[in-house]
């Protein structure tokens, strides 16, 4: 609704206003696109699909132009989306990734509700040894889900929890293991080398692990999201991202860069703070709701 109402209805008053295409409009469009967090580059390359648009003669005037962006922008948003790994028998190891304060501990709580209510066994892991709160935080959602955890003393090696926790998902025979870590991108090699040693033990356990690692960005920082999935991108393979906090921002437009800039899906969105408020992320839906 709040990307809707400026990002959406500005494109739509900037092009209504033109009977014929020409450049002016190219330019109040870019305004308008940069302005609602869609970046640099995701502007230029819709503004060049909506050139050939023009070209083609798709687009004839401004009213053309909102259908044939939504098509853009589905089409963006689904390219190369690989279809969320299902359990095969054997426990989804899935980390957790992203700086503090973007909501990583809250779409884990998120994240163990939805997959309990699809009926799938759930353990959750404390990898953020780091910081101070983090395993009691994760312990309160382990506890508000039914869902067991496994954490040690702070400050203890994160690859020991999850050479613990994996071993115990694959003695229980658990669906899906979520495992938190720690969010500090400042000591970005020491990061790199917690990660690197974390999937190696994962995958000494349970072979493949991790099958998938979602890095957790908050849409209110806008184009601030699309630096730190850049700096994560070059830390670890990403095969996701959950923008969280989409309720409370205008910002949506920075989907649309998190996609084209990262190449990576965008698997769920937050749209709140309670355990509920995760949607898997519907590019058509998304679109839909943008345009209607
Ligand atoms: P972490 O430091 O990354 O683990 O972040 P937390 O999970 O502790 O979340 C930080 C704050 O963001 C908390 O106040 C959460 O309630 C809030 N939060 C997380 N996800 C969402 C969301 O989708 N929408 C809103 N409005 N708030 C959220």
């Amino acid at each position: 609704e709040k990307t809707k109402g400026s990002l959406i209805k500005n494109i739509e008053t900037v092009v209504r206003g033109y009977a014929k295409i020409d450049d002016e409009m190219y330019d109040d469009l870019e305004a308008v696109m940069l302005t609602g967090d869609i970046g640099v580059e995701t502007t230029e390359y819709l503004l060049d699909q909506i050139r050939s648009g023009v070209k083609s003669r798709e687009i004839q005037n401004g009213d053309d132009v909102i259908p044939y962006l939504e098509k853009c922008i589905v089409a963006l948003l689904e390219e190369n989306n690989d279809p969320v790994p299902d359990c095969t028998g054997t426990t989804d190891v899935i980390f957790i990734v992203g700086v503090n304060g973007v909501g990583k501990t809250t779409t884990i709580g998120k994240l163990a509700k939805y997959y309990t209510q699809q009926g799938k066994s759930v353990m959750l892991a404390a990898g953020d040894t780091f910081r101070a709160a983090a395993a009691e935080q994760l312990t309160i959602w382990a506890d508000r889900t039914g869902v067991p955890i496994v954490k040690h003393q702070e400050g203890a090696d994160a690859a020991a929890v999850v050479f613990d926790a994996t071993a115990s998902a694959k003695a229980h025979h658990t669906d899906i293991l979520l495992v938190d870590t720690a969010g500090r991108l400042q000591t970005k090699s020491n990061l790199m080398e917690e990660l690197r040693k974390m999937a190696r033990v994962a995958s000494r356990n349970i072979e493949g692990a991790p099958q998938e690692t979602l890095l957790v960005l908050d849409a209110t920082t806008g184009q601030n999201a699309v630096s730190q999935a850049k700096l994560f991108g070059d830390v670890v393979p990403l095969t996701g991202v959950v923008l969280t906090k989409l309720d409370g921002t205008a910002k949506g437009g920075v989907i649309l860069s998190v996609k084209r800039e990262l190449g990576v899906p965008v698997r769920w969105v937050g749209v709140g703070e309670g355990v509920d408020d995760l949607r898997p992320f519907d590019a058509a839906q998304f679109a839909d709701a943008l345009f209607d």
